[in-house]
């Protein structure tokens, strides 16, 4: 079986990859605290499975239209109007089975080969992936530390060409948990306009939010005709493993991207788009609380990381990631992240595994409990100190 060339374009999540070494050291009876992967510990709010459980058992058990059920479209334009301030109508609302699909769609949808993507580095890995896959160029812009991890607007300048076609932003940011402040949101859709360019603005972690509200560049002016909001309930309601995303975006593409949907997932799971529906129709009580205690673990975690010899941190204004810089230690970023997996047991991503700008970084997740996190300190700093012995 020959495999078509494009494949070699694709690439994995390490993620997912440490997952699975953490998981064959568990086997070996090793005990890992788990910092590794991107989802909330927490269960997802009971109201919402019973509203599953009921269309389930009221046999929502076939297909809904490709773009979604008219009442989670509603509920999601009238949520995307109200949080982001701006009309949003359901026809511009595409419900996908996970946000993920929302950037290889609009990937697919929007860049020819040739044309070029500026994509945040680090950065998510499927976007530098995604437009390679989509035959376009990656062209990343840094995100440095000593800017908050917000992207430098005069940098970003310098690398539109007449090729730019789209930008991709994602704030709050997975890996560093920075966020872009309305003057740089004000600063890149002047770009945008000037430079005729489409915005995938990344806001899957918008509801966790630690410092201030999130706001969206769509909301500037010009800029809703020209921007797909991804967005979803993995992350703000516990709901990873439910698959269910959506992108907001201008009528004409929503079309597009419908039809992608109806060529490779025909539509939404239609009992999960039910329990969509209750989220955020329902009480926002749990959501809330989730973010109250992801503050709570992200000032354990940051002040006992800078307590550690070699490692400094930014404090991270949203999501649920830190990124410490552990270039005192002497040691690469993969090298920490091995080291502290084989000698410690704690399994973190190394930062290069989202780009080049992450290399001196390692990202922590802390969707984990306080006394994990606590115990992930202590033996990070104990495997720390043996190295400068
Ligand atoms: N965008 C970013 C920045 C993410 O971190 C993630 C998940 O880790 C996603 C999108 C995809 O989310 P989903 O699980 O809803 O597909």
């Amino acid at each position: 079986m020959k495999i078509a060339d494009r494949m070699t374009r694709l690439r994995g999540e390490t993620a997912f990859e440490v997952l699975v070494r953490a998981r064959a050291l568990e086997a070996q009876g090793r005990e890992i605290v788990h910092l590794e992967i991107g989802e909330p510990d927490f269960a997802t709010p009971e109201h919402i499975t019973a509203a599953a459980m009921a269309a389930l058992q009221r046999g929502e058990t076939h297909y809904s239209p490709s773009a979604g059920i008219p009442a989670l479209r509603e509920a999601i334009a009238e949520e995307v109007s109200r949080s982001r301030g701006i009309p949003v109508s359901p026809s511009q609302v595409v419900v996908t089975p996970g946000g993920k699909p929302i950037i290889f769609y609009s990937l697919l949808a929007l860049a020819e080969p040739g044309d070029e993507v500026i994509y945040p580095d680090p950065g998510f890995p499927t976007y530098a992936s995604m437009i390679s896959f989509a035959g376009a160029r990656p062209v990343p812009i840094a995100l440095r530390e000593a800017n908050g991890f917000r992207l430098d607007v005069a940098e970003l300048k310098s690398l539109i060409t007449p090729r730019t076609r789209l930008l991709i932003i994602n704030s709050p940011h997975n890996p560093t948990g920075g966020v872009l402040l309305p003057e740089d949101l004000a600063a890149i859709a002047e770009l945008a306009l000037e430079h005729d360019l489409a915005v995938l603005s990344d806001e899957i972690y918008s509801r966790i939010y630690y410092e201030g509200e999130h706001r969206s560049i769509a909301s500037f002016p010009g800029l809703q005709e020209r921007t797909v909001i991804l967005d979803g309930f993995s992350k703000s309601y516990a709901m990873t493993g439910w698959r269910l995303g959506y992108g907001v975006m201008p009528r004409l593409l929503a079309a597009h991207v419908t039809l992608l949907m109806t060529n490779s997932n025909s539509c939404t799971a239609s009992f999960t788009q039910w329990a969509g529906v209750e989220a955020l129709h329902g009480p926002q009580t749990a959501c809330d609380q989730m973010v109250t205690a992801f503050r709570e673990r992200r000032d354990v975690l940051v002040a006992g990381l800078r307590q550690i010899p070699g490692l400094r941190c930014t404090l991270p204004q949203g999501a649920f990631y830190a990124f410490p810089n552990i270039q005192g230690t002497g040691l690469s970023s993969k090298a920490f992240a091995d080291y502290v997996l084989e000698e410690a047991g704690v399994a973190t991503l190394s930062g290069a595994s989202f780009g080049a700008h992450g290399e001196g970084y390692i990202r922590l997740s802390y969707a984990n409990t306080v006394d994990h996190l606590r115990l992930a300190l202590d033996r990070i700093g104990a495997a720390v100190a043996r190295l400068n012995r």
